[in-house]
């Protein structure tokens, strides 16, 4: 296809598929936003056809914006699960996706049982993990939504199933830290609550790592750890900005996810133009000014390090899966109006 640029499928490191009705609520910040639209939103997934319906959609979306992996919550029903990887498969994308944990301060039709829902997510593991592209994500929603006793199973769950993924939420927003710190009171920080139950470990994502200091960074470089940055959904709830700069100092494992409903937008052109932005605000000023290639390497192969798939998806070397998106740089007129050398910069137009 002359004209046409060949590029690695684009990684998504953190979205919720039964979100995609919720985008663009408005919140006063986190915790109203879960409490008013995600909550009661979720609990409609205890139906099975509901949950086939949205799963469908949202894995068109995903598609139609180029994005070929994804490491999707679902929702506490373990058949929205199944609907999600049952439809993941039809349409032949990777998908890693776990039934959501959060047994205490839930509203009835989310919450879930401390001893069932650790048998569900084990039977899952054992349904979905290595078959075919998909693969199971142990999910804790976060610290605050789970029990002692949910958090130690899950802990185990990982340490029995090691190839199987962990992901959850971290630092996020400052009423939320405060309320993890009142919870968790032995623990060091947010994060050391999950590293005391077994949860901080390679093929671990966690959303956001926004408010973290340099203990906490070090304790990501050394567990191996990676966070899903989710610039669209830094601005939109408000929560605060990735700091680009401590993650490189410290050096640990980062990548671009749309964080879909939080986040405002499935297309990575959208979520790599809100990571310059939050790189420029920072925590420290004036910011780094983020290279198209590098917001571009986020998305794809930097990305694909995060849960251990750099030898499969995000690249277009030898050995990795023919998994790729064939773009038009001259898809707008505003692009076909720009010389050639320009044609990566994502800060004009987006698809
Ligand atoms: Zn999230």
């Amino acid at each position: 296809m002359p004209g046409r640029i060949l590029a690695p499928g684009f990684i998504d490191l953190h979205v919720h598929f039964p979100q995609t009705d919720v985008i663009g609520s408005p919140a006063d910040g986190l915790l109203p936003w879960l409490e008013n639209y995600t909550f009661p939103h979720e609990a409609r997934f205890a139906d099975a056809d509901y949950a086939e319906s949205v799963a469908s959609v949202f894995l068109d979306e995903l598609r139609r914006h180029g994005v070929t992996t994804a490491l999707t919550f679902c929702t506490s029903h373990p058949a929205s699960v199944d609907a999600l990887l049952r439809e993941s498969e039809r349409r032949g994308l990777r998908m890693i996706a776990g039934k959501v944990l959060q047994d205490r301060h839930s509203p009835d039709g989310v919450r879930d049982e401390t001893e069932q829902s650790l048998r569900d997510t084990e039977a899952l593991i054992q349904r979905w993990q290595g078959r075919g592209r998909a693969g199971y994500a142990i999910t804790p929603r976060f610290a605050p939504s789970c029990t002692e006793a949910q958090l130690r199973g899950a802990g185990e769950l990982a340490a029995q199933y090691p190839d199987v993924w962990i992901q959850s939420h971290v630092a996020e927003n400052k009423d939320e830290i405060a309320w993890a710190r009142q919870l968790f009171p032995d623990a060091r920080s947010y994060l050391a609550v999950y590293e005391g139950f077994g949860l901080l470990r390679e093929r671990a994502i966690y959303a956001h790592c926004i408010h973290f200091d340099d203990d906490d960074r070090a304790l990501m470089r050394d567990t191996g750890a990676a966070a899903a940055v989710s610039p669209t959904s830094n601005l939109f709830p408000g929560s605060g900005f990735f700091d680009y700069e401590g993650a490189r100092r410290v050096g640990f494992r980062h990548g671009l996810a749309s964080d879909v409903g939080g986040g405002t937008s499935f297309s990575p052109f959208h979520t790599m133009l809100a990571a310059y932005y939050v790189g420029r605000e920072g925590q420290t000023k004036p910011g780094l000014s983020l290279s198209p290639g590098n917001l571009w390497w986020q998305h794809t192969a930097g990305a694909a390090q995060a849960p251990g798939l750099e030898a499969v998806v995000g690249n277009l070397t030898p050995g990795c899966e023919a998994d790729f998106v064939v773009l038009d740089p001259k898809a707008t007129p505003c692009w076909r109006a720009r010389p050639a050398t320009r044609a990566t910069s994502t800060n004009c137009c987006s698809r």
